[in-house]
């Protein structure tokens, strides 16, 4: 096997950038990391851990631009937006669904990003038929990212109902699988498709949200996702009128009741998590979960803010994910988690650590949201630059205007704060080259 050794003019390890440093790959993983003159020279460019988004649905790509006017409507929400979404979601057959990933794919891909935690629910016919291979369309999302050349953990959605005490929606036809039975009969038959056998692409439990999946059948998947050791995923008190509904159904928050159920665990990703007591801060903590902010959709939708200063507090590990795709910019959101808070408070440097006064410290802590733990939040050993991580890396342009001018400790806090996506010049995934230059392919 080939290594391939690459030579930027500064690498990103253990949290500050070093120079004179080379990169050595082999067989798609990072052999090490030192001193070397020969190789591939990557000149006025800074080297990074490849970006991991750990919450997309890839078709929503397609209603980009589509959702930012009045509807019927007299005010429109996140549930208006979501009859929007649903009407998209339900004219799209295997072959729009596989262009459609491809395209938030492609563009993940030329903004850094590595590998996605894709939380992939419309499963059916148009009619409400399942498929002949009932894995059928998250088959063809798992082709999309191979073709792009990005990892994906395919979280594989749960949907069994509208909601407590709610009539069927007969748009959530393509989402349904009434059992838990049945649920993860498919599920095993995805465990066991030729494409996850690669280490670029696995699975996931992923119920929808205490709202579309009851009690028992939350409680039957989740346990098989523990005994198999996958990551779980479930929508997480997003919208305060969820909340208000699981009170009513089973008298506690969707928090109180994960935790009181023993379903959260070290692999369980609460998203959104916005609307929580400082209890359900504690039980998440508790249970070693992570939590994952999606702030350009949130802002969009009108979520709300992602408590995230009293998540750190609290000692629990934060991700972040893309969503609703109306921007793909992992660094974007990485800003944003710590901009709506200043704007909230009227503060400034609010999730910067209270004993590190280094210009990049809240840079360090929010890049980390943007890789590490989004890599722990979908199950592999990324987000990272050390000897047997994975070979997933991006590289930026040190002349470009965006960041021209940093000092090499102010670097990571330009990265952060100011990098424009365009000045991403080189992705690698597994030791090959996906971008070059900017361009794809
Ligand atoms: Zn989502």
């Amino acid at each position: 096997m080939s290594t391939t050794t690459w030579l930027p003019d500064l690498i990103y390890v253990n949290g500050r950038f070093e120079s004179d440093r080379a990169i050595v790959c082999d067989d798609g993983k990072i052999q090490e990391i030192t001193k070397r003159d020969d190789g591939i020279r990557l000149k006025n460019r800074a080297l990074l851990p490849g970006l991991v988004n750990a919450h997309s649905h890839a078709f929503q790509r397609i209603i980009r631009g589509r959702t930012e006017h009045r509807s019927q409507h007299t005010t429109d929400s996140f549930w208006t937006w979501r009859e929007q979404m649903y009407a998209a979601a339900n004219r799209l057959g295997p072959e729009e669904i596989y262009n459609a990933s491809r395209l938030a794919f492609l563009e993940m891909a030329l903004t850094g990003i590595t590998a996605v935690g894709e939380f992939h629910y419309i499963h059916h016919a148009p009619d409400g038929s399942t498929y002949d291979d009932p894995n059928l369309l998250a088959r063809e999302v798992i082709r999309a990212a191979h073709d792009v050349g990005i990892r994906i953990a395919l979280l594989r959605v749960a949907y069994a109902r509208a909601g407590f005490e709610k009539e069927p929606n007969p748009q959530q036809i393509r989402f349904i699988e009434q059992s838990p039975d049945t649920y993860l009969k498919h599920l095993e038959q995805l465990l066991d498709a030729p494409e996850l056998k690669t280490g670029m692409a696995w699975a996931g439990v992923a119920p929808h949200s205490v709202r579309a999946v009851p009690l028992d059948y939350l409680k039957t998947i989740v346990t098989f996702a523990n005994e198999r050791g996958l990551p779980v995923h479930m929508h997480v008190a997003e919208q305060p009128a969820e909340v208000s509904a699981c009170i009513e159904e089973y008298g506690r928050s969707p928090v109180a009741l994960l935790d009181t159920e023993g379903l959260l665990s070290k692999r369980f990703t609460a998203v959104h998590a916005i609307h929580v007591t400082p209890k359900a801060i504690a039980s998440l903590a508790r249970a070693g979960a992570v939590v994952c902010g999606c702030p350009t959709t949130e802002r969009n939708l009108g979520d709300g803010v992602v408590p995230v200063d009293a998540y750190f507090d609290a000692g629990v590990r934060v991700a972040l994910g893309s969503d609703s795709q109306i921007q793909i910019d992992l660094l974007e959101d990485a800003r944003e988690l710590e901009y709506h808070l200043r704007l909230q408070k009227t503060a400034r440097n609010v999730l910067a650590p209270v004993n590190d006064d280094s210009s990049s410290a809240l840079a360090r802590r929010l890049f980390d949201c943007a890789t590490v733990r989004g890599a722990e939040s979908i199950g592999f050993n990324g987000g990272k630059l050390e000897p047997g991580a994975p070979a997933d890396f991006f590289t930026v342009d040190l002349d470009d205007p965006s960041i021209a001018g940093a000092a090499t400790e102010d670097l990571l806090a330009n990265i952060v704060f100011s990098l424009a996506r365009t000045a991403i010049r080189d992705v690698v995934v597994a030791g090959k080259q996906i971008v070059s230059h900017g361009l794809h392919g």
